[in-house]
């Protein structure tokens, strides 16, 4: 009895215990830290520094997704309609993101916004008939929304040059083609957001942050979850009793859910797909290009694979980003392990990856393809965006991994979802996040998701508090003009942004 007492007394305690550094776990500690200042949390990440695996500017394509350009937001349904639902809600979810950053910077609790967020417009670009038509409907649909106020529609070559000199030079002039742009679209360094939220958290009391430390088992307790987390320096391992667990581990999420063993998260196995990026510093090539243009995916590609070529500011230099070219590798992490597939796979999930496998036979011809394609073949499709690019400019930089859930589903046996998902524990004591696009661009939507999942009884007497953080909280800026203006406006003034153009009805 002595020694079982010695045992517990000698535990490590605390409230939440957050599983990763990068940007979700950043961005869940510090809104509970702003709603419950009280909360005591530790934040554990295997390597040696924050924000190293997906959230990292190089690993990810740093777009502030809301959904301007990319296309596949926007699908069109067998009557030829163009449903821009999905592509509000990313819109809006972006959003709440600005006015979280806002907050944050304004509190003087992050960097100056130049250091993670700038101004980069955002292009759709197609070319052939029938792309240029699904183009044009989606402007169509689009513009007349609130939310996507300021569009602007061309198949001039000589406005899209003006737009895009790097893309219409030497191209086709028969060539048909088209483009959207919003001036409004945003870069931004995910890597500089997650590494300021986390040197503000530091400084927090109840806040410890530890580097090198991996999570290797969790248990379910009647107090909560046995955490055993290993010193990858000293080799030594602890173990932590916590209250509430959330799994921002982005890769290795799966794994560790698993780990959990909780009913919620049986059936769910992950696909992962690798990708790589073409870089270029040259400041003579760079400087001619200001954008995000966003291209059409070819038949079977995931949607994270359209090609885009983008500006990027990362640590106060302008670049150019390619991208990206999918891959296969059998790791969840982008420093994981080759066996991590194979780890992943389980008695509960086998019948829905069978299902996947079985029902994706377009993703695997693709990914096959990507894996199979020459640098030349890389390059061949650089120039089908940036003609007169010249190869000596690029470098092949290796980007984050991705692992694409796979979850149960009663008509197929199993789905491939692209999408960020979180799954949790009934009892509200664990939640996990699974997936990527549109990722860190969502992460406050994505953890006020999490949080309302985690804290059942306390969530709505957070309101307020939110409402500082977010002013929009609570009401729909899809649905309300004049708030959309007024919380774009502000954001922008914050964040050191372009204005939001004027809305009809605002
Ligand atoms: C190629 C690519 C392009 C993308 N482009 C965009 C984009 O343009 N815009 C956008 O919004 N999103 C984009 N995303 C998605 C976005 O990067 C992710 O959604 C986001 O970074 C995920 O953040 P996270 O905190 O969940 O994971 P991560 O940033 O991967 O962090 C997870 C952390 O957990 C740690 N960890 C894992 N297992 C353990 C363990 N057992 N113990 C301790 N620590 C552990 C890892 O080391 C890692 O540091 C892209 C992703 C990829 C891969």
């Amino acid at each position: 009895m002595g020694v079982i007492l010695k045992e517990v007394m000698s535990e490590q305690r605390t409230d939440l215990v957050l599983v990763g550094a990068g940007i979700m776990s950043a961005t869940l500690a510090a809104m509970m830290k702003e709603v419950a200042p009280e909360t005591t949390l530790e934040i554990l990440e295997m390597l040696p520094e924050a924000a190293e695996e997906s959230s990292n500017a190089w690993n990810n394509a740093g777009t502030g997704h809301a959904a301007l350009c990319e296309l596949n937001y926007t699908p069109e349904g067998p009557d030829g309609r163009i449903t821009i639902d999905r592509a509000l809600k990313v819109n809006t979810q972006f959003d709440l993101s600005r006015q979280f950053w806002a907050h944050m910077v304004r509190k003087g609790a992050m960097g100056a916004p130049e250091s993670f967020i700038h101004d980069v417009p955002h292009i759709s670009f197609v070319w052939g008939d029938d792309n240029v038509a699904f183009l044009r409907k989606r402007y169509e649909a689009m513009s007349a929304h609130h939310c996507f106020a300021g569009m602007e529609y061309s198949e001039d070559p000589a406005v899209l040059e003006q737009w895009m000199p790097l893309i219409m030079e030497g191209r086709d002039r028969n060539q048909r083609v088209a483009g959207t742009r919003m001036l409004t679209g945003t870069d931004v360094d995910y890597g500089a957001v997650t590494r300021g939220l986390l040197q503000h958290l530091s400084a927090q009391p109840g806040v410890a942050v530890q580097y090198s430390h991996q999570v290797t088992d969790l248990k379910r307790r009647w107090d909560g979850w046995l955490v055993t987390v290993k010193n990858l320096q000293s080799g030594k391992t602890r173990e932590i009793v916590a209250k509430t667990v959330f799994l921002g581990a982005g890769g290795g999420a799966l794994t560790l859910l698993q780990k959990s063993g909780i009913e919620e998260g049986k059936g769910f196995g992950g696909f992962p797909v690798s990708g790589i990026f073409l870089r270029c510093d040259d400041q003579a090539v760079v400087d001619r290009h200001l954008a995000k243009v966003y291209g059409k995916a070819s038949v079977g590609a995931p949607p994270m694979s359209v090609p885009h070529l983008d500006t990027r500011y990362v640590d106060g230099k302008r670049s150019l980003l390619f991208g990206p070219y999918a891959g296969f590798s059998t790791k969840f992490l982008k420093y994981g392990s080759l066996a991590d597939l194979f780890a992943s796979v389980k008695t509960d999930n086998i019948g829905p990856l069978l299902a996947v496998g079985r029902d994706n036979f377009d993703l695997t011809k693709y990914l096959i393809g990507q894996v199979l394609e020459s640098k030349d073949a890389k390059y061949a499709a650089l120039r089908d965006y940036f003609p007169e690019a010249n190869p000596d400019d690029w470098q092949f930089i290796v980007a984050g991994q991705r692992v694409q859930v796979i979850m149960p589903d009663k008509k197929s046996g199993g789905k491939l979802q692209f999408g960020t998902e979180v799954v949790s524990a009934a009892d509200g004591s664990l939640a996990a996040v699974l997936g990527a696009s549109p990722g860190a661009s969502v992460a406050v939507a994505v953890m006020l998701d999490v949080m309302g999942r985690l804290y059942k009884s306390e969530f709505s007497g957070w309101a307020g508090t939110l409402k500082e953080l977010i002013p929009s909280y609570g009401q729909s800026i899809a649905d309300d003009a004049a708030l959309c203006q007024a919380v774009r406006n502000d954001t922008a003034e914050a964040l050191h942004l372009a204005k939001q153009p004027a809305v009809v009805g605002a």
